[in-house]
């Protein structure tokens, strides 16, 4: 489905972006495997993607730092010729009540999940003009589309991303570029790990499919929207979250 695509796919070392990539590539893309302090993980990522026959890259970098992520994507253009897809999924959390959030609280997320998602964006558009075709695809998430207590920081990140992805969805379509959001609902991973069991045991009642989502769920989301069957799909938020936002 994706034979000879080249994939960039930010925050790969772990949870979702590591399936992402590693689904990716199962479906023929050479991928990028992007990661900011988990080495040895990005590194596992990749083994796995070559024990596969497939092709992939580790690249260390900050998405929140707007010249690394135009080193990235300069560098990925240089090497592989071009980009066809970018996910950017590298995201995280640092959840407080708004009344107990720090100002650092409030700006590492939005610096990260937001401003990393524009740095990308900005820096891969002006190659995929070039080339007149990509898809980037954008991680939103369920708490930016009905916003979640105790995630302010996050929810106004994710949001803000669906907002930056109709934009640019709009200003980009005329060259055959698509540019979509997923919204998972509560997925398995490192990210939720870390919630108390009652809490767990309270969100997955206001699931209507009454199971948590796994990472799978979301890659073969990612996947469609990065191949040519999505390819009249764009400016779209597809939520992947058991019915949780509906
Ligand atoms: P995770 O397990 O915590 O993994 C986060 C990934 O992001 C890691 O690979 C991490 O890399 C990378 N990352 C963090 N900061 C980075 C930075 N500044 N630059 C580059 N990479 C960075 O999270 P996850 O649960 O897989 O979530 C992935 C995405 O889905 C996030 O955007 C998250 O908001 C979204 N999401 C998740 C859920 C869920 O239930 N899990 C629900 C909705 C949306 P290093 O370890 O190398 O630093």
């Amino acid at each position: 489905m994706l034979e000879g695509k080249v994939a960039v796919v930010t925050g790969a070392s772990r949870g979702i972006g590591r399936e992402v990539a590693l689904t990716l590539a199962g479906y023929g893309a050479k991928v990028i495997v992007n990661y900011c302090g988990s080495r040895e993980k990005a590194e596992e990522v990749v083994a796995s993607i070559k024990e596969n026959g497939g092709e992939a890259k580790v690249y260390q970098g900050d998405v929140s730092d707007f010249d690394t992520a135009k080193e990235m994507m300069a560098s990925v253009k240089k090497e592989f010729g071009s980009i066809d897809i970018l996910v950017n999924n590298a995201g995280i959390t640092k959840d407080n009540l708004a009344m107990k959030m720090s100002e650092e609280e409030f700006d590492q997320v939005i610096n990260v999940n937001l401003k990393g998602t524009f740095n990308c964006m900005k820096h891969v558009a002006r190659i995929m003009l070039r080339q007149k075709s990509g898809h980037i695809i954008n991680m939103s998430s369920v708490s930016g589309v009905i916003g979640n207590a105790g995630q302010m920081n996050y929810c106004a990140s994710k949001a803000g991303v669906i907002g930056m992805t109709k934009s640019l969805a709009r200003e980009l379509g005329s060259r055959g570029i698509t540019v979509n959001a997923v919204a998972p609902g509560y997925i398995d991973t490192e990210m939720t790990e870390v919630l108390p069991e009652d809490v767990k045991k309270g969100i997955i009642d206001t699931i209507p499919l009454k199971k948590v989502g796994t990472t799978k769920d979301i890659a073969e989301t990612v996947a469609f929207l990065a191949s040519d069957k999505a390819s009249y799909i764009t400016g779209q938020t597809i939520s992947v979250d058991g019915g949780m936002g509906m």
